[in-house]
């Protein structure tokens, strides 16, 4: 079975011509592909019209983290505290969101995946929570801890996918100052942190899984986080026996 994961692009200026704006990937999401026997196919940034032959060879997407969402794109202008954006990486992957739904492939949002899928399904963000969410329960979201360790409990929707992963909750890491606001079309909440910030959506169909947190950084020693992505993989292989 193969897997498509969207590439990040290096934002960083560099001397070195080869990493200007250079397509990369988390090499933990990657191993977790490859200890499971999925063969990783990575996407980089690519035209639009690409979108349609690359979901094709792949039996399922994963979209992860990354810079923040252009705010054009869900109508509004930036605020002084959103961070990079990129917004050639947004439309390329609203154009792949919208493709993998037509062609009935399973989805997977990881950070700023979550935020883009909840964004082409015509929902908003918060562009920075320390500024926009207004709630004396706000909790530390940008967490100052190394990205490997987790900080915050999540609490998971009973009958949804990630509770039959994860259980009623789980502790997980939160790199993100960003987080959905108005929810997009088919799409429902299935995990929220203690302080009601959004962390998990899943569509109504069941193909489309999202979540705020960084499994990837977590499977190699949280057993619940693994178990996210082995059951994600089973249903790109149910998917694929049903067509
Ligand atoms: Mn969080």
């Amino acid at each position: 079975m193969k897997i498509g994961i969207t590439a990040d692009i290096n934002l960083v200026p560099t001397e070195v011509i080869n990493l200007r704006l250079a397509n990369y990937f988390p090499k933990q999401l990657i191993d977790v592909l490859q200890k499971h026997d999925i063969v990783p196919l990575l996407l980089p940034v690519a035209p639009e019209e690409m979108a349609k032959e690359l979901v094709k060879s792949v039996d399922g997407v994963i979209i992860p983290g990354g810079p923040d969402i252009a705010p054009y794109l869900y109508g509004e202008e930036p605020l002084e505290n959103i961070g990079n954006t990129y917004y050639q990486r947004d439309l390329f992957e609203i154009a792949l969101i919208k493709e993998t739904l037509a062609q009935r492939k399973p989805l997977m949002g990881i950070c700023r995946g979550i935020q883009i899928i909840n964004v082409a399904l015509g929902g908003t963000l918060y562009q920075d929570l320390a500024s926009q969410y207004k709630s004396d329960k706000l909790i530390q979201h940008a967490q100052k801890s190394q990205g490997f360790l987790p900080t915050h409990h999540v609490n998971l929707q009973p009958g949804s996918f990630l509770y039959q992963a994860l259980g009623k909750q789980s502790l997980v890491n939160s790199r993100h100052h960003e987080a959905v606001k108005k929810v997009g079309t088919g799409l429902h909440v299935t995990a929220t942190a203690p302080d009601g910030v959004i962390e998990g959506i899943e569509s109504d169909d069941g193909l489309i899984v999202a979540v705020q947190w960084h499994p990837e950084n977590l499977w190699q020693h949280h057993a619940d986080q693994e178990q996210l992505f082995v059951n994600f993989f089973a249903k790109a292989a149910a998917q694929k026996e049903r067509k």
